[in-house]
């Protein structure tokens, strides 16, 4: 009987990922690094396989994977279940910010207000979002999350302690979310389904592609990356719902240095994969359908 765990961690050749995938492995759980670029993720397993004597005590292996691309998804869960039967942990972390971002004017912006800067105004000089971005970041962000989880669900069914990490951002957070009807919709776990879920972003992508949105009354700083955020958290909620054994968690890293912020951030990528590390290994007893600042429990 094989009683080691096995972890999928998605976008995990840099960054959060490929610092989660270095922890996991440290616990002694055997780890499915993937990345979309399959030269990346295999240099990225390379990296933590030479690393000596601080080298992982469990087993990282590759696999590609683009969250947004089925054949993808479907030849990595070829590969887990021939390889080891099921799946224990599957952490979402696989994430675009939608965005094309003045960098320079990002780093003056955060050393000015010495963090995240929450003036809207000022980013909107600092981010252009354009129609294709918007669709990459929802197709990755939440389309890619939950065809990656829903492909997996019945190898995690054969775990007796599955998890399910999403990795989201504190922008998805319902008191971030500009419109009163998004928020309410969303916030409305008992009888919201994934396909009001779907509507919602469909809809936006749909007026965002006629060029629509402030006519249909979208507020002017809402973004596909803020959208796909809050549609992973209600995601948890509902997974968390429907699957009572799992347990299941969203997850804000923190302000994290990766290529994500032009690497402007309060925390290292190490810092940051401490949360969504701690939600992977929760124990028998632990939360489920909740969200995590880092490792401490707040509210959607
Ligand atoms: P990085 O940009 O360093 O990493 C993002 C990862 O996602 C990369 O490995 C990237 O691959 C991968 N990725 C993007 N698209 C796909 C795809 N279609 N299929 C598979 N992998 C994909 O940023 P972070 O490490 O910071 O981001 C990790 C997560 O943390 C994201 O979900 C992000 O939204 C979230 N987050 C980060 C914060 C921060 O401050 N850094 C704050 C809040 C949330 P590739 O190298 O090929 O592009």
């Amino acid at each position: 009987l094989d009683t080691r765990r096995h972890a999928v961690v998605t976008g995990a050749n840099k960054g959060i990922g490929l610092e989660i995938c270095r922890q996991l492995a440290s616990k002694g759980v055997t780890v499915v690094l993937t990345s979309r670029d399959e030269k990346s993720g295999l240099k990225a397993v390379c990296k933590l396989k030479e690393e000596g004597s601080a080298a992982p005590s469990g087993e990282v292996v590759f696999h590609q994977l683009d969250v947004t691309d089925s054949a993808s998804i479907d030849s990595l869960v070829e590969f887990v279940s021939t390889r080891f039967e099921k799946l224990d942990i599957l952490v979402n972390n696989a994430g675009i910010s939608g965005t094309i971002i003045d960098f320079q004017a990002l780093t003056s912006a955060v050393e000015r207000v010495g963090g995240w800067p929450t003036d809207e105004a000022e980013w909107k000089t600092m981010a252009t979002q354009n129609y294709k971005l918007a669709v990459d970041s929802a197709e990755t962000n939440y389309f890619g999350s939950k065809r990656v989880t829903e492909a997996l669900l019945p190898l995690l069914q054969q775990s007796s302690s599955a998890r399910i990490v999403n990795v989201s951002s504190e922008l998805g957070l319902l008191q971030n979310i500009p419109g009163e009807s998004i928020k309410d919709a969303l916030g409305e776990i008992e009888n919201l389904t994934g396909n009001q879920i779907e509507e919602i972003l469909k809809k936006f992508l749909e007026d965002f592609q006629q060029g629509q949105l402030v006519a249909k009354g979208w507020p002017e700083t809402i973004s596909a990356y803020k959208l796909s955020k809050a549609a992973l958290n209600a995601y948890t909620r509902l997974l968390a719902k429907e699957f009572p054994t799992f347990l299941v968690n969203s997850v804000f890293p923190g302000f994290v240095k990766t290529d994500i912020t032009g690497n402007n951030g309060l925390l290292c990528a190490p810092e940051g994969a401490e949360g969504p590390v701690h939600l992977a290994l929760l124990p028998e007893t632990g939360p489920s359908g909740l969200c995590f600042f880092g490792k401490e429990v707040g509210s959607f």
